[in-house]
């Protein structure tokens, strides 16, 4: 498809046509959690209706039921993110649990003197997975500075790509500029030094399809919630061959082939990382979420999203003292702002009064706010169902607070 008709997505997603504090809701908090369509609820709930039991335990309609729409929504995975098996695609509660994974997992290859490089940039799931496994082993956690623009400083990735760097651990899209990184190019370079690669897809799924195969990187994690499914499910894709030789991170049912007190054997990819009872739900709504997105055409959906980034670009300057924090070249629609004289939180409650939701404060990136000396920002994200109205509404309201605080 070539356009969005966005008036007819906003009737799939119901929780956007209500007033709140007496306006309508512009809802611009995408990057925190993004709202579910239609598809999403009806496939959650003909799965409780129809199918629920537990499963992997065979011998009943129900458990088959449930097993095959479980396994179905890995399948949808696998497909969306073009991996090579279903078995490289491991559930998790979110990026976040898929991280610590990872983290935990390689701890054996890491020891004093080893390096795990991250980015300036990085979500604290990002960073504090890998200053605990760093204290564990004796590795230590090196920071890729950024430009004043909010790009990655190329140059300082490059120096810090040395015989002592064995993980490069970097976010695909930052959640608080909305840079995209050039992972595929970051990839390719680690790689070539015998980096083990783990990418933070979180903010990068609601916007494009990545491609494992083509990105050729070892580790992507990402969140359903984001990608405007459920909360309390998440992905980890991770290459076969590093996911046979990590051990896992969570012992219990599901996770093993024989256990005896003298010995415990792992089950096979991916359930060798899956202990427990898994979130079944999520997953088949997490898959419903996929087809929704997937449906719409990614290529419209960009051209929709980029108009929105555009007009607010432009916007930005029309208000006095206002500035961004990311302009990137590469970006998704992600504004991080200041005004001067106005507190980010003070904002977000005004902006509030309006109907209009926006995140404020330092976004989980507490490294970043002290590069750019800034507390915290007031944060704007967009996504396809968002109207150019909206950014309209957002700018009107920001004129007023910024009038109203000059006075
Ligand atoms: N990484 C990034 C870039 C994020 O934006 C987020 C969520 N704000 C996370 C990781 C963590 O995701 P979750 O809380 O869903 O585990």
């Amino acid at each position: 498809k070539q356009t969005l008709d966005v008036n007819a997505i906003r009737k799939d997603f119901p929780i956007l046509s209500q007033t709140v504090n007496g306006k309508p809701l512009v809802y611009l908090d995408n990057g925190a959690s993004a709202q579910k369509p239609v598809a999403v609820l009806d496939a959650m709930e003909r799965y409780f209706r129809e199918c629920h039991s537990n499963v992997h335990r065979g011998a009943h309609t129900l458990g088959d039921r449930a097993t095959a729409a479980f396994e179905g929504a890995r399948e949808t995975v696998r497909n969306f993110i073009n991996a090579r098996s279903t078995r490289e695609i491991v559930w998790t509660r979110g990026t976040t649990e898929a991280i610590n994974t990872v983290a935990n997992g390689l701890a054996p290859r890491l020891g004093p003197g080893d390096e795990i490089l991250v980015s300036m940039m990085e979500h604290h799931a990002n960073i504090v997975p890998w200053q605990m496994v760093a204290e564990r082993t004796g590795a230590t956690v090196k920071p890729i500075q950024v430009t004043p623009q909010g790009e990655l400083d190329m140059e300082v990735f490059e120096s810090l790509l040395t015989d002592k760097a064995k993980v490069l651990a970097i976010t695909h899209v930052s959640n608080v500029l909305g840079t995209v990184n050039p992972i595929k190019d970051l990839i390719a370079k680690a790689k070539a030094k015998g980096l083990v690669t783990v990418i933070d897809g979180a903010q990068a799924v609601p916007h494009y399809r990545p491609d494992m195969q083509a990105l050729d990187c070892d580790f992507y994690a990402f969140s359903g919630h984001k990608l405007f499914g459920p909360t309390g499910i998440g992905v980890l894709y991770g290459r076969e061959s590093l996911l046979e030789e990590m051990p896992p991170f969570m012992g219990g049912g599901e996770m093993i082939e024989r256990v005896t007190f003298e010995k415990t054997t792992w089950n096979t990819l991916p359930y060798k990382f899956e202990a427990g009872t898994p979130p079944i739900a999520e997953a088949v709504g997490l898959g419903a979420a996929i087809d929704y997105v997937e449906g719409l055409g990614r290529t419209a959906m960009e051209t929709a999203e980029q108009a929105l980034l555009q007009r607010a670009n432009e916007l930005v300057e029309t208000v006095p003292g206002m500035s961004l924090i990311g302009t990137a070249a590469h970006k998704v629609p992600v504004l991080s702002f200041k005004i001067d004289g106005l507190h980010p939180s003070d904002i977000g409650t005004l902006l509030d009064q309006q109907g209009i939701a926006i995140r404020t404060g330092h976004h989980c990136a507490m490294p970043l706010m002290d590069f750019f000396s800034v507390p915290g920002t007031a944060r704007a994200s967009f996504a396809f169902y968002n109207t150019l109205d909206e950014v309209e509404q957002l700018f009107a309201a920001l004129h007023k607070i910024q009038r109203l605080f000059a006075e």
